[in-house]
């Protein structure tokens, strides 16, 4: 039986994508590209490459340095141009047919496409499709897009690929490649992030900053919200072909999401994340003797936390960094054992403490009250948990994983029952204007917020057809007229 942190067949991704045009050896460029966002996503991996006559497809489980290194995989994938995709997909099990990139032979010539973000109303439009006579392959909203370019009625394949587009509602960032063309999209409102980069001339699309720095390209831009770039023999074209719309990045990102080195829509994650702590430590002082992150999710929140609080800043948990992400473990039962298995108390700096503990979020609890046994444990006299963001009240439809809302500790308790769920002496987490203020924002503008925060006010910024019927969850911004 699959089991998914969701326990239901939801179509939710977390992903990195990555593409270059016109460089040898690119498929294995790409390797490298997606090797720096393995961050986004660690259950499978894929890659597409064109020869100048064909394209090569290869999907596999697991990580990009366990399987795309291999010397006989890359030769399987010749051609001067390639598009990859990292993904982690609670998606029910589907194994390798939901690995991404999807690749079709359409009537316009081959086309490939990864997507990072999860579109809001893809099982509506599969569902009219099927009815029409589509054949799905897999249970992944993006293979939707391949429909809609398939079956549209206009004459080139730009225009195909943006009346395809033009159905969707939701979050897509996604990188395509045709035998002529690479092509990067942003939707209108530019939840997810996408950067265009240059290596020696050969033009790059990826989720992240750190995605350019590995093989030392150029950052050149963010693709904006909105966005479609058509990248050719002929150059780089941008085309807005959307209604544009006021952008709501996914403040997530931020919090959680991107790796600290990259620098995404002006922002380096790092920065932002240090700011998170001294908002924090400034609107929830308590009296302590070290600030302890939990790493490394908490580490620069954390730093800037004990800057602003002039607290001395320790190691006081040693994470074991050859265990994945405890979060995406399928089953409880191993998500318990995997918070074990990767965090250790480090008792000499923690033993007759009174400690402030760091972390980016509380999404079940279970890492909080897994790390605080551990910290007590270890001798800590008080423990006060400080989170950087504000409580997590609601589920990502955009392609952040969190599970559904009633597994959310926040959606179910107060702040004070939370408190004792996770054995804290006290609990603070970060307001959504301290949020605001440490990108840089005086604070959330309630009419039209700056950012995507859902996962914190149930705010949805798009409509969830998907949902209608299933949860009560209104757009607010969409009733207040933002956007
Ligand atoms: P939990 O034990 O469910 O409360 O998980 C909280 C931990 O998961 C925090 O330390 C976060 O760093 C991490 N986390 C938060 N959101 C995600 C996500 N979408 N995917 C993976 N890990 C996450």
């Amino acid at each position: 039986m699959d089991e998914t942190p969701f326990g239901d067949d939801e179509l939710h991704e977390e992903c990195g994508v990555f593409g270059i045009f016109q460089r040898t050896d690119a498929a294995a460029v790409v390797t490298l590209g997606l090797h720096a966002l393995q961050h986004r996503g660690q259950e499978a991996a894929g890659i597409v490459s064109y020869d100048g006559s064909q394209f090569h497809v290869e999907r596999h489980a697991g990580l990009i340095g366990d399987t795309f290194t291999k010397q006989a995989v890359l030769e399987r994938l010749p051609g001067t141009s390639a598009i990859g995709h990292t993904r982690y997909a609670t998606t029910g099990g589907g194994g390798l047919r939901n690995v991404q990139p999807f690749f079709a032979e359409l009537s316009a010539g081959g086309f490939a496409v990864a997507h990072n973000g999860n579109i809001t109303n893809a099982l509506t439009v599969q569902r009219e499709l099927q009815r029409r006579g589509s054949i799905f392959s897999s249970t992944s909203d993006t293979e939707t897009i391949l429909h809609l370019v398939a079956t549209s009625a206009a004459r080139h394949f730009v225009e195909k690929l943006i009346d395809a587009l033009s159905r969707l509602e939701g979050a897509f960032s996604l990188v395509g490649l045709s035998s002529k063309k690479m092509v990067g999209v942003r939707d209108p409102l530019g939840i997810r992030p996408l950067v265009l980069g240059d290596l020696e001339g050969s033009p790059i699309l990826a989720s992240e900053t750190c995605a350019l720095d590995i093989i030392g390209a150029d950052f050149v831009r963010d693709i904006e919200p909105g966005e479609l770039v058509v990248i050719s023999e002929d150059g780089i074209e941008s085309i807005f072909p959307f209604q544009a719309r006021r952008p709501r990045f996914c403040i997530f990102e931020y919090v959680y999401f991107a790796r600290p080195d990259s620098t995404v829509e002006g922002r380096n994650v790092y920065e932002i994340r240090k700011k998170i702590g001294g908002e924090l430590a400034r609107e929830s002082h308590v009296e302590a003797d070290i600030v302890v992150p939990v790493p490394d999710s908490g580490v620069p929140a954390a730093i800037g936390y004990a800057q602003e609080a002039g607290l001395p800043f320790e190691l006081g948990i040693i994470r074991n960094h050859y265990v994945g992400r405890t979060f995406i473990q399928p089953t409880d039962s191993i998500r318990h054992m995997g918070v074990k298995l990767k965090h250790n108390a480090n008792r000499r700096m923690i033993e007759g403490k009174r400690v402030v503990l760091v972390d980016d979020s509380i999404v079940r609890g279970t890492t909080s009250q897994k790390i605080v046994q551990m910290v007590r444990e270890a001798g800590a006299t008080e423990v006060h948990m400080r989170i950087a963001s504000p409580p997590t009240r609601a589920s990502c439809f955009y392609g952040v994983d969190t599970p559904e809302k009633a597994k959310l500790l926040a959606s179910r308790m107060t702040i004070e029952e939370m408190a004792d769920f996770i054995k804290v002496d006290s609990l603070s987490f970060l307001s959504i204007d301290g949020l605001y203020r440490a990108t840089d924002e005086p604070s959330r503008n309630k009419l039209a917020p700056q950012f995507c925060d859902a996962c914190f006010t149930g705010d949805y910024p798009t409509s969830l057809t998907d949902q209608d019927g299933t949860e009560n969850v209104r757009p607010l911004s969409l009733l207040g007229g933002a956007g």
